[in-house]
């Protein structure tokens, strides 16, 4: 007598049931009842899923969620990355601006002003202007005279030459021609 537990997955088609069992369970099955041995069948349903596709979905997820987190991981790390470069780049590029300014100021204290008189060369001619004003000069104007020779009202060229440090005519730099060197921002290696 041989009593046979089965768990089975059922297939219904129309009238015809079939029912799925393993391999070595039904060859056992099938030696009984070749060997005469009364069988006794006691048939419950199975999970419809097996024990190795559950394995393969945790596999699954596991692998999706480890390079879910890596992905995370590499990207928050580059994003660090970043904002520190830039963060320390705004740093020195605000640092060297503020040099540049000091430096300027310096510089624009070493060059000479004139106040126009009546007897000037300025006041002789009829079309002496500043280039940067469009202003024709009058008497006892204040006039900023740079090294390479030309010359712009004083309130004019100030605040250009404390922001670009250069003759705004020939481009000269205030502070090479004085002695002032600072390093310029854009030689900075960063990310903007
Ligand atoms: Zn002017
Ligand atoms: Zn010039």
């Amino acid at each position: 007598m041989l009593i046979i537990y089965l768990q089975f997955l059922c297939f219904v088609s129309g009238n015809v049931s079939a029912i799925f069992i393993y391999k070595w369970k039904g060859e056992e099955l099938v030696k009984a009842l070749q060997n005469d041995s009364t069988v006794y069948v006691h048939i419950t349903i199975a999970a419809h899923t097996s024990s190795r596709q559950a394995n393969i979905n945790r596999t699954s997820v596991l692998f999706v969620s480890i390079t879910f987190i890596v992905l995370m991981v590499i990207s928050l790390t580059w994003l660090v990355f970043y904002y520190v470069q830039r963060f320390r780049y705004i740093r020195t590029k605000d640092k060297i601006s503020r040099r540049l300014g000091n430096a300027a100021k310096k510089a624009l204290s070493k060059i000479p002003t004139k106040n126009l008189k009546c007897e000037d060369k300025e006041m002789q001619g009829d079309c002496e202007c500043c280039a940067i004003c469009i202003e024709p000069y009058k008497i006892s104007d204040t006039l900023r005279i740079l090294p390479c020779g030309h010359e712009f009202h004083k309130s004019c060229i100030d605040p250009w030459l404390l922001e670009h440090r250069t003759c705004p005519m020939c481009k000269m730099d205030i502070l090479r021609h004085y002695g002032f060197v600072v390093s310029s921002p854009s030689s900075v290696s960063g990310y903007i």
